[in-house]
């Protein structure tokens, strides 16, 4: 048995200040709402401080967890687990033993669970006036005015063009000779890096920039190219648009816009494979970093699933743990001086490439969809172009390209300004 109130953070800082000195009584917040919750018996005085804070439940049917999931696949799997709040990605639902026990049998890569983390947020809003204005540098608006919804179109239609790109599949084969050919033709230098998914090979894709620097910091912008039917099969019909095919869109996005540029620091962009069968990429790729790459990463910016509005607001999640926050500020702060996303931020990081860099102790962060982030087509074919949002996605990539940048220490020289200027007298996009 235990007992919760849900209280809306905006009502809740006076009560609940004093709420959480109650012994006995836990508190999570997951981002305009707290949840506070009580196992103690009926009567005690934690149970008649949480009756203080608003409409109370009591439940006698399981505890609280926390449920990080993909899309939305834990509520369309489990729709009789009863959720006590939603807040898209993240879940706070209540398990009984036997539940628990189903749970532990289901696929990790596109769940997990955990007993509610208590007297902590699960996910937190990052409000406009957390951060002072800042003196907007106007190399950082050139860059940002560079963004083209319409070039990621053109790469989502390519990427959507090979029928599946699932790792061990032929799609995913023409897609690594697509991504590693864009690269080149940007002047990077690439590498089809060979990896292991379970029984099969596959491969990421790699494309260095070096920087100027006597003593380079590296910077990293990762997304998956591989995709996954879960419905139908491997060789059934993956899309694979949101996931993650805006994520690798937006990867060649940066890489086009960068490329010309000359930083001080080294440029490393990843198309991971093997992320839908448990991050084989990822987590090969960082087990095979030498120490010298190890002590100069700077940053791992992911993006997996930035290209579907699920809510009213445009938003980004920033999902990163403790060891990633510096770069989750200055992700933060490049949303607030050059997009007008809507930001919440979670420390804790779940299924996507981020995750093996974190578990190293490296600075890394998911950036996806916001905290609403219900997409249902995911791992299907339906995920297609027309769920796509390109201003959304375009917001994202510009957070994420001025972080960027900032990260390299790029120097903006007259000729940079003149040739940006010459491009978008003669340049047709948007
Ligand atoms: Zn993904």
């Amino acid at each position: 048995m235990y007992t919760y109130a849900i209280v809306p953070a905006s009502v809740e800082p006076a009560a609940g200040r004093s709420a959480r000195r109650e012994p006995g009584l836990k508190w999570s917040r997951f981002g305009d709402q707290v949840i506070y919750w009580t196992t103690g018996a009926s009567g005690s005085a934690a149970v008649r401080r949480v009756n203080t804070l608003g409409a109370v439940t009591q439940s006698s049917h399981g505890l609280p967890f926390l449920v990080v999931q993909a899309g939305n696949i834990f509520r369309d799997e489990f729709p009789d687990i009863p959720v006590i709040l939603d807040k898209g990605r993240y879940l706070a639902v209540e398990l009984s033993d036997a539940a628990v026990a189903r749970l532990s049998a289901g696929n990790p890569a596109e769940f997990g669970f955990a007993p509610l983390p208590h007297n902590t947020a699960v996910v937190k809003e990052v409000l406009r006036a957390e951060h002072p204005l800042r003196t907007i540098d106007p190399a950082m608006t050139m860059l940002a005015a560079q963004v083209s919804s319409k070039r990621l179109q053109e790469s989502l239609v390519s990427l959507t063009g090979f029928g599946t790109r699932h790792s061990l599949s032929g799609g995913f084969q023409h897609a690594v000779d697509w991504a590693a050919d864009s690269f080149q033709s940007l002047g990077y230098s690439v590498t089809c890096s060979r990896i292991t998914v379970g029984t099969g090979a596959s491969f990421s894709v790699i494309a260095d920039k070096p920087g100027t620097s006597a003593d380079p910091g590296l910077v990293l912008v990762t997304a998956h190219l591989d995709s996954i039917n879960h419905l139908d099969g491997p060789l059934a019909p993956a899309p694979g648009a949101d996931d993650d095919g805006s994520g690798c869109a937006g990867v060649l996005e940066i890489a086009r816009i960068l490329s010309t540029r000359v930083d001080d620091h080294d440029l490393r962009l990843i198309l991971f494979g093997g992320e839908e069968e448990g991050l084989f990429g990822s987590q090969q790729y960082v087990a095979a970093l030498s120490g010298h790459d190890r002590d100069r990463l700077t940053a791992a910016i992911n993006m997996d699933m930035v290209g579907t509005l699920n809510s009213a607001e445009r938003g980004v999640l920033l999902e990163g743990a403790p060891v990633s926050q510096r770069l989750i500020d200055q992700l933060a702060a490049s949303a607030q001086d050059y997009t007008s996303l809507h930001v919440d931020v979670s420390l804790h990081p779940f299924a996507s490439d981020h995750v093996p860099f974190i578990i190293a102790g490296l600075p890394a962060v998911l950036t996806i969809e916001g905290s609403d982030s219900a997409n249902h087509t995911i791992h299907s074919s339906q995920d297609t172009l027309n769920t796509i949002d390109y201003t959304l996605a375009c917001e994202i990539v510009t957070m994420n390209l001025v972080t960027a940048a900032r990260l390299l220490g790029t120097h903006t020289s007259i000729n940079d300004l003149v040739r940006w200027r010459q491009s978008t007298l003669s340049d047709d996009s948007d």
